[in-house]
């Protein structure tokens, strides 16, 4: 592992950070209602475009596929200089971004990779993740979505839940049962699905945060031609693993960042809150968790970095990536709940909080909740740790 950056990777960052000077400036806010997805998906492929046109787009993807051929180490750079330059986050362009448009390269057809891969890099096509059913979310190979062959298409009908983005995604990376037969994991296809189809039906699900980005999904006899597998027929789970280690792999190292800005705003705000004898800030007990919480950043950045340089020379992130996970949700939380005791009331409401504005800590409360349970849940990367880095025995 060597974790000293190279003089080209360094002339890479300042390149990348003049143009974010020069361009960030003309970018408009994001969209004032967070609900509004339509706006969403305009704001956020709009700066996909901008990145394309500026040579940024798929930092990570090979350039014989369109993206910019960098290394695991520029990509960190990259994450690392548009976070904290306050660039737009890549939103609803994450799943063809981040592991949709990389498990194309890494399986598709040629046919397939011409199709799609270029309109996810210019922001054209949006993608979602239909792989969650009501009965299957960390046993996923249990899932029950049928599919029927029927000459040159499959016929699918059931049910997917917590797609996000599915009332504003064109494509779909959709998990079906082509063998009801085969033992669970055996009987698994990936298909890509037109969103356009006749039979899917959206229906948002509000969450408790008033956003409606998750949708469940119906499939009534949907048509979608064999042509649109990715990989062999049965061979879905494996392909679903590939896309696994991309969606882990990378997929919240920019959060670092953000996390350490929060951290500082949050000592601010402890400095201005008075409390019975004083403010926040003079508490030894709070001030201590600060030092605790910014340590624990300082290692999960070391660990990015081990990661990144991992992937380097293999390829693959591996279970580092399920180390990272459990430890960066976990110590968001902690986050909360420091917020909650510097905050004291104020912090129970929506909204504004005191004079700082972006510290929504109702809002960020409940979003370090879903973090333990999107892209697998704590326990199932418990679970990887255990068995893959600890040789511990696999779970019966
Ligand atoms: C923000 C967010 C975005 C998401 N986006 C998508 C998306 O776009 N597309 C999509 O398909 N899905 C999406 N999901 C769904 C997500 O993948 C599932 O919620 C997740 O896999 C857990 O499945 P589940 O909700 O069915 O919970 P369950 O699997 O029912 O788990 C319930 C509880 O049991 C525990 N548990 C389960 N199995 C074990 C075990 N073997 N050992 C120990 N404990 C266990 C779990 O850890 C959890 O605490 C999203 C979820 C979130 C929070």
């Amino acid at each position: 592992m060597d974790l000293r950056y190279t003089e080209e990777e360094e002339h890479f960052r300042d390149e990348l950070g003049s143009w974010l000077v020069d361009v960030l400036p003309s970018v408009p806010p994001p969209p004032a209602d967070h609900t509004d997805l339509a706006a969403r998906r305009v704001y956020d492929t709009d700066w996909q475009r901008m990145l394309h046109d500026a040579g940024y787009a798929g930092i990570h993807w090979p350039d014989e596929f369109g993206g910019r051929g960098s290394t695991p180490t520029e990509h960190l750079i990259f994450l690392e200089e548009t976070e904290r330059a306050g660039a737009p986050y890549v939103g609803v362009n994450f799943v063809g971004q981040l592991h949709a448009g990389p498990t194309l390269i890494a399986e598709a057809t040629d046919e397939q990779q011409a199709a799609h891969l270029a309109p996810i890099l210019k922001g054209e096509h949006v993608w979602c993740q239909g792989f969650s059913e009501p009965g299957s979310g960390s046993d996923l190979a249990s899932l029950s979505t049928r599919a029927f062959d029927d000459g040159d298409d499959y016929v699918v009908s059931g049910q997917k839940i917590w797609t996000s983005f599915a009332q504003v995604a064109d494509y779909c990376e959709l998990l079906v049962r082509t063998d009801a037969d085969a033992p669970k994991h055996g009987g698994i296809t990936w298909l890509i699905m037109p969103m356009d189809l006749a039979g899917i039906e959206i229906r948002p699900i509000e969450t408790a945060l008033g956003s409606g980005e998750f949708a469940e999904m119906f499939l009534d006899e949907v048509r979608i031609p064999k042509t649109n597998r990715v990989g062999a027929e049965n061979d879905g789970w494996r392909v679903t693993m590939v896309t696994f280690a991309f969606e882990r792999g990378t997929a919240f190292i920019g959060e670092i960042i953000s996390s350490q800005r929060l951290l500082a705003d949050l000592a601010q705000v402890a400095q201005k809150v008075t409390r019975r004898s004083g403010t926040g800030w003079d508490d030894i007990g709070i001030r201590r968790q600060f030092g605790q919480l910014d340590a624990e950043l300082d290692a999960l950045w070391s660990l990015t970095k081990r990661n990144v340089s991992q992937a380097q020379r293999t390829g693959m992130v591996g279970p580092g990536g399920s180390v990272f996970k459990l430890a960066y949700s976990d110590l968001r939380k902690r986050m909360a709940d420091l917020a909650e005791q510097v905050l004291g009331r104020a912090g129970l409401s929506i909204g504004e909080s005191l004079d700082l504005s972006e510290l929504d800590h109702v809002g960020e409360r409940l979003y370090t909740l879903t973090l333990t349970i999107a892209a697998g849940t704590s326990e199932i990367q418990r679970n990887i740790v255990g068995e893959r880095l600890l040789g511990l025995p696999k779970e019966r």
